[in-house]
This record gives structure tokens, C-alpha cells and sequence, in this order.
């Protein structure tokens, strides 16, 4: 006879989600203890990280919460089209959390109302998390946070995380075969093109090109640090693409749906010659961040 723990896995594990593992509440204690040591490293940040200290507050926000179940799935499967090749960030093209019409999506109001049919009270928020996902899902067993702060599984950092608090108290801790970085490694901080990431776990989101071009930038023209973007429209994997434990990851064996017929819009020229109400229908729903007000403040 399975535990709730155990039939709450084999459900992730049904709809396709690489892992999933569950720990008490108490375990994300020492979030806050993180939270500040990365105002400390990084005090221009702190403005960035103050809103988002709901995140060390889930006790009361849900003080009925006991538990968070946390499920990681693969993205690294997708089609990437070669005209948006290390131009949009690949988690923002194949955004689930957005694109209704994605299995991932799907699965996740799959997953929510399974947990709910088990008598379970759940709160979770798809957009942003109701928890530090990365340090749940590392507590959890299911992989590690490298020195790029990206979180990988045995599928490297292309894998994006959800969880839910839920009322009953619950464990279920996996072991990772994934190994810490090798001693030395350096590769992600000298790839990365603005300087952002400074050192091992040392980023400071106010210059990192992935904030910029996305929901931290404001008049990119006039941005000081455009200069540092390349290629990069929207989001920046230069900090992953580099990473050894990416290596062959990455297997283009699937069509996220939408993107091909997208992909031809998103070049930089025809961006520069969008219409607007095409740009307010198929483009800025799914990239989300940039507002349809904000419009002309991009590139
Ligand atoms: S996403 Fe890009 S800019 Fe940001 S830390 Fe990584 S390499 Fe640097
Ligand atoms: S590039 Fe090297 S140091 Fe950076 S995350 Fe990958 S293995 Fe770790």
C-alpha cells in the first residue's frame, strides 16, 4: 500500500515531471539566513531582493502550511529555432508557466487538483513561487544549486521548478547522484558578459542581462550596460550555455507549441517592423515581463 507521499510522487511522475519530493515547512527556515547573506554580498541588490522577501515569510502567509511539494520539469527537449539561437533566454521561450496551451501548463493544474482530491489544502503561485523553489528543491534531494545559482538536475540547469505549501506534514527526500562543481571551474563567471555574476553564488541582478532585457529594464536604450547585451534580446544563458554540466543536456526532440511559427517575427528586424496590435496579441503575452505600455522602453 502506497504512502500520500508516495501517491503524490507517482502522480508527478505519471504526468512527466522529472522529480518531485516533499519536505516539511521547517526546512525552509534557513531561507531567510540565504536571503540576507545575498544582500550582504550584493548591498546595490537590495532593492531587488527586498521585493522579494514574501518569499522568506511563507509561515505567516500560510500558517496553516506544513509542507511543500516541489516537482522539476524538463525544458531542455524543445526545438529551439536557429534565428532565436543565445538571442531569447530558452526558459522564456518555452515559458510554461505562461502558454496555456503547453503540456507543462497543463500538468500543473493537473498536478494542484490531484493534490486538492486528496483532501489536501494547497497554495502555490505559478508565476513566481510561493518558496525559494531552489533551495526547497535542493533540501528535497533533487539536485543542486551550482556556482551560477542555476539549479540542476542530472537534465543540467534546463529544468524550471514548482511547489505547493500544503496542510498535512510530509517527507519525502530523494538523493541526487549530481556532484558539487569541479574545484577550479570558473567558466560561468568569465562568460558572463556584463559581469553580473562576480563569483561563485555572486550575481548582482542590477546588471545581470537577463534582468535588464527583461523585467528589471527600463529605457534600455539609455542603459549604461546595453552595450554588454550582444545578441541577447530577451533573457541571457551565457552563464549556462558555458556550463560543462550542460553538456549534451540539451536534446531538440520536441515543438514547444507556437514557437516556429513565432520564431520569424522575432528577429531584430522584423521586431523593429512589428505592428503594434501583433506585438499586443502573439508576442507580449508570452513575454510577459515587458508590458504592453512598455513597449518602446526595449532595445
Ligand atoms: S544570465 Fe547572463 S548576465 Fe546574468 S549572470 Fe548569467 S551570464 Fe551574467
Ligand atoms: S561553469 Fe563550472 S563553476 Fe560554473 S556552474 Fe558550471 S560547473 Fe559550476
Amino acid at each position: 500500500m502506497c504512502t500520500i507521499e508516495q501517491l503524490i510522487q507517482g502522480r508527478a511522475q505519471a504526468l512527466g515531471y522529472e522529480k518531485c519530493g516533499i519536505i516539511p515547512i521547517r526546512e525552509m527556515d534557513d531561507y531567510v539566513e540565504q536571503f540576507e547573506e545575498r544582500i550582504r554580498r550584493v548591498p546595490q541588490a537590495k532593492g531587488f531582493y527586498e521585493r522579494l522577501r514574501r518569499l522568506t515569510n511563507i509561515r505567516q502567509e500560510f500558517p496553516w502550511a506544513k509542507s511543500i511539494v516541489v516537482v522539476v520539469a524538463n525544458y531542455g527537449k524543445y526545438k529551439i529555432p536557429e534565428q532565436l539561437k543565445d538571442r531569447i533566454g530558452r526558459l522564456y521561450l518555452f515559458d510554461p508557466r505562461v502558454d496555456s496551451g503547453s503540456e507543462e501548463f497543463h500538468n500543473s493544474l493537473a498536478m494542484e487538483k490531484y493534490l486538492q482530491e486528496l483532501g489536501l489544502k494547497t497554495a502555490s503561485n505559478r508565476h513566481y513561487g510561493v518558496v525559494g523553489l531552489r533551495l526547497a528543491a535542493m533540501k528535497a534531494g533533487l539536485g543542486v544549486i551550482r556556482n551560477n545559482n542555476f539549479f540542476y538536475t542530472e537534465s543540467g540547469s534546463w529544468v524550471s521548478l514548482e511547489g505547493w505549501a500544503i496542510d498535512r506534514e510530509m517527507e519525502l527526500i530523494e538523493t541526487t547522484s549530481q556532484p558539487a562543481c569541479p574545484s577550479g571551474c570558473n567558466r560561468c563567471v568569465t562568460a558572463c558578459p556584463s559581469g553580473s555574476l562576480s563569483a561563485p553564488h555572486t550575481m548582482s541582478p542590477n546588471s545581470c542581462v537577463s534582468f535588464l532585457t527583461t523585467f528589471g529594464g527600463r529605457d534600455l536604450p539609455n542603459e549604461p550596460l546595453c552595450k554588454t547585451f550582444g545578441n541577447w534580446i530577451y533573457g541571457c544563458d551565457a552563464c549556462q550555455s558555458v556550463c560543462q554540466m550542460n553538456r549534451g543536456k540539451w536534446q531538440e526532440t520536441a515543438d514547444f507549441p507556437g514557437v516556429a511559427d513565432l520564431a520569424p517575427h522575432l528577429t531584430p528586424e522584423n521586431i523593429m517592423e512589428m505592428d503594434e496590435a501583433f506585438y499586443k496579441e502573439k508576442v507580449q503575452p508570452k513575454f510577459f515581463y515587458v508590458t504592453e505600455d512598455e513597449l518602446w522602453n526595449g532595445r
